[in-house]
């Protein structure tokens, strides 16, 4: 496993349609493990597979629900109510800002061996869905941001 290079907002290939994975084969197998690894790396609670550099429909999460999450070819599904706060990505280091997401959605797709899943998920496991799988069409959430992007506060005692 390694982590690989976390892409940030400037970088073309975040603003590009992604396709989607055919099979599951060592190559993307290593991908995923070196997905999770970078995530927790950069202590994220999500990570789509372009913001590494990787033109594939691949999405992992973890919000600290006990859950790793790991969604190839996700399409939402059904989506409900609505939740307005603070959202932050890994490839737009130091910023966040405010935006307007579905309280609940449920997303369809395939897990690591490409047998199809359903996962419904609330509050930030929904935020995290909807944020990383817009990642996959090319969609960042500064476009969605209400109001302006703010500077975070230097995280004090994390790991570097
Ligand atoms: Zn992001």
């Amino acid at each position: 496993m390694a982590v690989r290079k976390i892409r940030t907002i400037g970088d073309e290939i975040l603003r590009k349609e992604c396709k989607p994975v055919k099979a599951m084969t060592p190559r993307v197998r290593e991908l995923i493990e070196d997905m999770f690894e970078t995530m927790y790396e950069a202590n994220g609670v999500g990570l789509a597979a372009p913001q590494v550099g990787v033109m594939k429909q691949i999405v992992v999460i973890d919000v600290e629900d006990g859950n790793q999450y790991l969604l190839i070819n996700p399409e939402i599904v059904e989506a409900e109510g609505s939740q307005t706060g603070y959202e932050g990505c890994l490839s737009v280091p130091g910023k966040t800002g405010i935006v307007t997401r579905p309280q609940k959605v449920t997303v369809r797709a395939l897990d690591e061996n490409m047998q199809e899943i359903t996962v419904t998920g609330e509050d930030l496991l929904a935020r995290a869905i909807c944020h990383e799988c817009a990642h996959l069409h090319g969609e960042l959430y500064v476009d969605l941001v209400e109001g302006e992007l703010e500077d975070t506060e230097p995280a004090e005692g994390e790991e570097e």
